[in-house]
């Protein structure tokens, strides 16, 4: 593991605060990521929250309020290992304090992008049980953001998903740089589909428009897939894409 009191002038810091630091770095110190992180391009602390925890139990939830299933993290001990570690709420934090949650807003990669460019990295609040008491939320001014419409059973593989998204996005992680800017999402479309040899396959044949080196017609091709792709899959996509191009097709 990497602390943030090793990073070079590019790195990239991000912090975890979870109850379960030992998930970490898992599948982040493999491929790309694991990669970058031993260059020192992103560098990853990870926070035990139990170590915040002031009673002889170290204990970090309760039963919630209301009745009902579940625990809920209280938050003092949130608030202790957010205060202590990312700095207290306001102007003086030098990072956005995240909790990942499925109350919050749908991840976006226009959100990725905007988070791996912060020069102070990220800290994310990773949930368990019920999830986080809310005052400390609004007390912490706590961002949330969710990675989709389902339910895990932990903040720790949503932080997983948020930080490699970021992460691919941080100059030198991807060995193309223009690899990232025709992927899904980045121009509002899903990507067209790709081909490699062998040019025929169980009787399945590459496009013959790839093979003709006619780099206008390829770059014609492509976008009409993307846009055929996201009119068929991603109705919500196609919509704002129309809205924004004028595309005339419904
Ligand atoms: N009771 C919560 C609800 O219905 O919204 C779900 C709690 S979930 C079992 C436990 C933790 O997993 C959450 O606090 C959150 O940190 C994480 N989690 C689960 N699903 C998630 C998602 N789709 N996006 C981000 N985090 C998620």
């Amino acid at each position: 593991m990497t602390g943030l009191d090793d990073r070079g002038d590019n790195c990239w810091p991000v912090r975890v605060l979870t109850l379960f630091p030992e998930m970490f770095p898992g599948l982040l110190g493999q491929s790309l990521a694991g990669r970058a992180l031993e260059k020192g391009i992103w560098s990853l602390e990870t926070v035990d929250i139990r170590g915040f925890a002031r009673d002889k139990h170290r204990s970090v939830d309760d039963t919630p309020f209301g009745g009902g299933p579940g625990m809920v993290m209280r938050p003092d001990v949130i608030d202790a290992a957010v205060t202590e570690t990312a700095g207290p709420p306001g102007a003086g934090r030098q990072t956005p304090v995240i909790y990942l949650t499925p109350r919050g807003s749908l991840l976006t990669q226009a959100r990725v992008r905007a988070l791996a460019a912060a020069p102070s990295g990220i800290t994310v609040l990773c949930g368990r049980y019920e999830g986080v008491d809310e005052r400390v939320l609004e007390a912490q001014a706590v961002e949330q953001i969710c990675i989709g419409d389902y339910v895990l059973s932990g903040g720790e593989p949503a932080a997983m998903v948020l930080i490699d998204a970021c992460v691919r996005l941080l100059p030198g992680v991807v060995g193309n740089d223009e690899t990232t800017g025709e992927e899904s999402f980045e121009r509002g479309l899903l990507e067209y589909p790709h081909y490699t040899r062998p040019a025929a396959w169980q009787d399945r044949v590459v496009p013959e428009v790839l093979l003709s080196g006619h780099h206008e017609k390829v770059r014609t091709w492509r976008l009409a897939e993307a846009e055929r792709v996201t009119r068929e899959r991603r109705p919500d996509l196609w919509a704002q894409y129309r809205r924004a191009t004028g595309h005339r097709q419904e």
